[in-house]
């Protein structure tokens, strides 16, 4: 009996052996998954959460937003300030916009409560780190952003499903 478990163990190990080198071989002729990065960047998925943009129009030249508030009073953690005036036209318009990213849990109760396009989530901008906390803390200027007008951007806006009722200080 101990010769058959002897040789049993041998051919046991070899079949060990094969399977273990069968995965190797497998994964030899795989295309490499591993970016490398800077260099390549990978596009994110355009629902990713990756920063919270302020839209802006370029050809009326001014920012969606129209300080209705909604947004500031959406957000749980109180990162939102902003200011607005009404103008001679009688619509109000944002004067000054700040987002404190260093509390911001990106829930994304804000994008939602805006009923006015003035709000996004971009995916491609997810290099956020900084050096200073108080670096998290961005203004209008810093989170303006301009839609981009190819086809395929426009095929595919970044859904908002606001509620219909932030319309109502305009
Ligand atoms: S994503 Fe959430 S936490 Fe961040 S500003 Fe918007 S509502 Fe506030
Ligand atoms: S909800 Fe939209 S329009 Fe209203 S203040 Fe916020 S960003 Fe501006």
């Amino acid at each position: 009996m101990g010769i058959v478990r002897y040789f049993r163990n041998i051919l046991a190990g070899l079949w060990n052996l094969l399977v273990g080198l069968s995965v190797t071989t497998k994964y030899f002729f795989k295309g490499t998954t591993t970016q490398q990065y800077p260099e390549e960047r990978l596009p994110l998925p355009v629902r990713s959460r990756s920063m919270i943009k302020l839209i802006y129009d370029d050809e009326k030249d001014q920012f969606n937003c129209v300080a209705c508030l909604m947004c500031m009073k959406a957000c749980p953690n109180s990162c939102i300030k902003l200011e607005g005036v009404r103008q001679a036209d009688g619509k109000r318009r944002m004067t000054t916009f700040k987002l404190d990213f260093s509390t911001c849990i990106f829930c994304g109760y804000c994008v939602e409560a805006c009923g006015f396009d003035a709000l996004t989530f971009v995916s491609e901008e997810y290099e956020n780190s900084v050096y200073k906390r108080g670096s998290l803390l961005q203004d209008e200027q810093a989170m303006k952003w301009v839609r981009p007008h190819s086809p395929a951007a426009e095929a595919a806006p970044i859904e908002n499903t606001a509620p219909a009722t932030a319309g109502a200080q305009s």
